[in-house]
Parts: C-alpha cells; sequence; structure tokens
C-alpha cells in the first residue's frame, strides 16, 4: 500500500434548523383521541442523546391507563373494522400524505430524541414510514386478493411495543397493517423516544382518524408488560430484546392472543474473494455503522475469504477513517450518538470483552463530543467463534471480523448463531448467491447490498430472532384471522 492516509475533505457546519420542529415541554397519553395525563399524574423525561438536554416530559401510564386505552380501541373497533376497505384506506393515504407533508418536523424530531443522523431520518426513515402507509392503505380494499380466503376478518385489538432504534419507522411497520387489515391499536413506543409517536398521534387527529383506533401510551417496561398481559387485547406485535421477547411469550402462552415477535440479530456479512472490494466495503459501512449499529439486521459479524482478508481489510479500514461521527442534526454527519447511557454501557461491557478474550480491536482516530454518548466506529480482528462479541449482539457500531476458505465453512459460520434475523454475501457468482441463499438460515438474505429495505417485501427471522413476518402481503396474516 502506496499509502494509507485518505483524501479527506474538510467540512463546514451544515445543521439543519431545530426550529422546524416544535417540541411541547410535555406530552399526554393518546387516548381516544385526546390526549391525557396519566391516572397518577406520574411523569419522564425524554432526552437528546447527543447533549443530554431535556427535549419533553411525557407522561408514564399505569395499568389503569392501559385498560382506558384498550377499552377505547375495543369501542372503536366495531365501527372501524366494519368500514368497507377502501374507506380505511382513505385515512391511511391521508396519513401518508400528511406524513410526507411534515416529513422535515418529523425527521429533526426523530434525530433529536433517538440521536441517528439528519441525513438517514430524513433520507431512509421517513421516506420509508410514507411508503409503509401507503403501501398499507392500498391493500385495505383488497384483503380478499391477499390469499387468506375470499372475505378474511380482523383480530380486533392490537398491542404493540416498539424499541427506539426506529421509533417511527417501527411505529408504521406495527400500525400501518394493522389498521388496514380492520384492526384497532393500542401501541407503546420506548421509553428514550417516545416522541414521534406522540407526533404521529396528532397526525391521526389532523388525518379525522375515528378516536380509539390509534392510542399511544408512553411509559417504561412496566406499562408494556401491562399492555401484552391485558385480557382485553388479541394479537401482540413485539420488536425489541430476545431477552423481554421471551418474557412475552410466556405471558401469552396459554391465551388466544395472536403473537408476533422481532428480535435480535447476529447477522454475517460474507465476502468472497471475487467481490468487488469497493462495493463490498460500502455495503460493510451500511452494514454496521448505519444508524450507529442499532439494527437487529446490522451485518455485525464479517466473514471474509481469507485470501483477500488483508486488501479488504485495508480497504474498509481507509473508509472508516472518513467516518464522520458527531452532531445528528449536521447533515454531513455519519454516525450519531448512541441512544442512552444504558446502550453505550453494554456497547463498552462487549467491546472490553473482546479485548479481553485476544481479539485485536481497531478505531479510527475521531474526536467525540464531550457531552451525550458516542461511541467510534470499531473493527475488531482475530475474532473466533467463541469470542462474545461473535455470539452477543452488541447493537452499536462495533464490527467482528473472522475468515473462512470455503462456501461450506462460510455458511457454517454464518448459521453458528442462536439469531437468524439476517445475511449478506458478496461475490459476482450468481450460482453461489442461491446456493448460499438456501443454506442460510435467515429471514433475510441479501446479494451485494446490504440494509435494503422495502415495504412490499417481509421481513422477520428464524430461532431466537423470532417469528412472523413483517411487511408486504405477509405481514397482512399477522393482523389477520387466519
Ligand atoms: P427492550 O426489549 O427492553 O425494549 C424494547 C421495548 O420493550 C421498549 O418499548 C420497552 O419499554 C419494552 N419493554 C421492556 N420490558 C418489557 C416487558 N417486560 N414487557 C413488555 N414490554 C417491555 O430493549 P432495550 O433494553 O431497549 O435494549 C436491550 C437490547 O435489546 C439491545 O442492546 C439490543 O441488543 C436489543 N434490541 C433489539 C432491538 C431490535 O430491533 N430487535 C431493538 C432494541 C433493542
Ligand atoms: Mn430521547
Amino acid at each position: 500500500m502506496a499509502s494509507t492516509t485518505p483524501m479527506t475533505f474538510d467540512y463546514a457546519p451544515a445543521p439543519e434548523s431545530r426550529a422546524v420542529v416544535d417540541i411541547a415541554p410535555s406530552y399526554g397519553l393518546f387516548i381516544n383521541g385526546e390526549f391525557t395525563e396519566a391516572a397518577d399524574g406520574k411523569v419522564f423525561k425524554t432526552i437528546s442523546p447527543s447533549s443530554e438536554e431535556v427535549l419533553s416530559e411525557v407522561a408514564q401510564a399505569t395499568a389503569e391507563d392501559v385498560d382506558r386505552a384498550v377499552k377505547a380501541a375495543r369501542t372503536a373497533f366495531t365501527a372501524w373494522s366494519a368500514l368497507p376497505g377502501s374507506e380505511r384506506a382513505k385515512y391511511l393515504f391521508r396519513i401518508a400524505r400528511i406524513i410526507q407533508e411534515r416529513s422535515r418536523e418529523l425527521a429533526v424530531l426523530e434525530s433529536l430524541d433517538n440521536g441517528k443522523p439528519i441525513r438517514e431520518s430524513r433520507d431512509a426513515d421517513l421516506p420509508l414510514v410514507a411508503a409503509h402507509f401507503f403501501y398499507y392503505a392500498g391493500w385495505a380494499d383488497k384483503l380478499a386478493h391477499a390469499g387468506y380466503g375470499p372475505d378474511p376478518k380482523p383480530l380486533g385489538v392490537a398491542g404493540q411495543v416498539i424499541p427506539w432504534n426506529f421509533p417511527l419507522l417501527m411505529l408504521a411497520w406495527k400500525i400501518a397493517p394493522a389498521l388496514a387489515a380492520g384492526n384497532t391499536v393500542v401501541l407503546k413506543p420506548a421509553e428514550t423516544t417516545p416522541l414521534s409517536a406522540l407526533f404521529f398521534a396528532d397526525i391521526c387527529r389532523q388525518a379525522g382518524l375515528p378516536k380509539g383506533v390509534v392510542n399511544i401510551v408512553t411509559g417504561d417496561g412496566s406499562t408494556g408488560a401491562e399492555l401484552v398481559g391485558h385480557p382485553g387485547i388479541d394479537k401482540v406485535a413485539f420488536t425489541g430484546s430476545t431477552e423481554v421477547g421471551k418474557a412475552i411469550a410466556r405471558t401469552v402462552a396459554g391465551t388466544s392472543k395472536k403473537v408476533t415477535l422481532e428480535l435480535g440479530g447476529k447477522a454475517a456479512n460474507i465476502v468472497f474473494d471475487d467481490a468487488p472490494i469497493d462495493q463490498a466495503v460500502e455495503g460493510i459501512v451500511n452494514g454496521i455503522f448505519f444508524n450507529q449499529g442499532h439494527v437487529c439486521c446490522a451485518g455485525s459479524r464479517l466473514l471474509v475469504q481469507e485470501s483477500v482478508q488483508d486488501e479488504l481489510l485495508d480497504a474498509l479500514k481507509r473508509r472508516m477513517r472518513t467516518l464522520r461521527v458527531g452532531d445528528p442534526l449536521d447533515k454531513n454527519t455519519d454516525i450519531g450518538a448512541i441512544n442512552s447511557a444504558e446502550q453505550l454501557a453494554r456497547i463498552r461491557t462487549l467491546a472490553e470483552a473482546g479485548e479481553a478474550e485476544g481479539a485485536e480491536r481497531w478505531a479510527p482516530d475521531c474526536e467525540l463530543p464531550s457531552s451525550g454518548f458516542w461511541f467510534a466506529p470499531t473493527l475488531f480482528t482475530g475474532v473466533t467463534q467463541a469470542h462474545r462479541i461473535a455470539r452477543e449482539e452488541i447493537f452499536g457500531p462495533v464490527l467482528s471480523v473472522l475468515t473462512f476458505r470455503t462456501p461450506e465453512e462460510a455458511v457454517a459460520k454464518a448459521n453458528n448463531t442462536p439469531y437468524g434475523l439476517s445475511a449478506g454475501i458478496w461475490t459476482e457468482k450468481g450460482s453461489r448467491i442461491l446456493w448460499m441463499a438456501n443454506k442460510l438460515r435467515a429471514g433475510v438474505v441479501w446479494s451485494n447490498t446490504f440494509n435494503k429495505f422495502d415495504p412490499t417485501s417481509p421481513f422477520g427471522g428464524y430461532k431466537e430472532s423470532g417469528y412472523g413476518r413483517e411487511g408486504g402481503r405477509h405481514g397482512l396474516e399477522a393482523y389477520l384471522d387466519v
């Protein structure tokens, strides 16, 4: 290598204005079309993880509040499920259009509350959120043609609990198919990122959605547990950690509630010696550093064919030196803030375990802001399958590199995980892609790309990554009595 110093540019700050969005000093619960305080008046604060500044105070829903929300959803279900699909579609199309119109506000709000770069909230999250509502709006009057019988019925009231990594997108994945199929919902956003869901509640009002069709209850895990355990719900949809997913499966066991669980992952991104190295590097970077690595389908294990390891790692390190870590609202930022102090502590613990177990740690020189929660993009080489950083979900910007010699070995290593959510294959050989895709136990397999999402495509996992599919025609099944 002639030089390992990449050409870098100096960028002037290019901050998106935070004045485009109004954040109220406090928010209530959204129940039956109105914002109300929690029964006991309790609130919690949500902060911006890039500055630790308090953004707002939000109600902490109690069991009584959850009960009220479920009852409102039950009452609303009668009329909502009886509407012709074409009428439900009108509301969903309206919501989709309002999301597009207000996407700049929503993108800024999401980046503030979550810490993700505005480039991603603006160009990935928000377009996908609108696309999900448009897509399922299109299904609302075509359910008879979805493959679930001539007149499939909704389940009733859905209790939905979502995580903090894609707050509004996970809301869209949950709410759009539920409503299209004629269900009503009670949704609980994550405690560190409640604001975009509350903003969405306002969009429901703006769209004239009938009262009680969508209810938003904010709170922590105890509110989530009240919701999934409530006898008045017919369906539980959860995205989050495998640990909580297992607890939820235990709670609903023996009830008639239908369940979908979308849990963790430890995806292999597999690079063969014939792969175009520069494209693979972009895919690896996108796979693990997109959204700070807070992605359940992140390509967190790089499996590289031994003969191209040195070349690939040189190119990857060169590329990593150009990643810009910092202010989420700056349009040039590639990697924003870690979502919470707890998540940062988890990432640090696992990274320390990587070093302690003998893997070699590398990160580019990068200056991290002094307040807020930050973690530099990090690479571990010399990783074996026994290492914790090869087995456990880190959910941060940390890549573990392993090697292989043959396609059989790549498959064996890729599948050697309790998870099975996604995988990536980089090779010029079409036949090898198909051979690999057949053998990989992963719900989604990307080839020569990574982290591609589309509302028409089902998403979900095997093994401890959960069960059920979201997105596409398959995603309707979870909300229909079939
Ligand atoms: P979590 O599973 O605790 O939280 C996800 C959601 O579940 C939140 O809304 C939370 O309030 C709620 N919740 C918590 N306990 C609950 C309970 N007993 N019953 C019902 N709902 C409950 O996840 P976390 O603590 O924020 O993150 C821990 C780890 O989980 C991360 O490090 C990561 O590995 C993984 N994770 C995965 C995803 C994913 O998309 N698959 C998302 C977030 C976190
Ligand atoms: Mn927050």
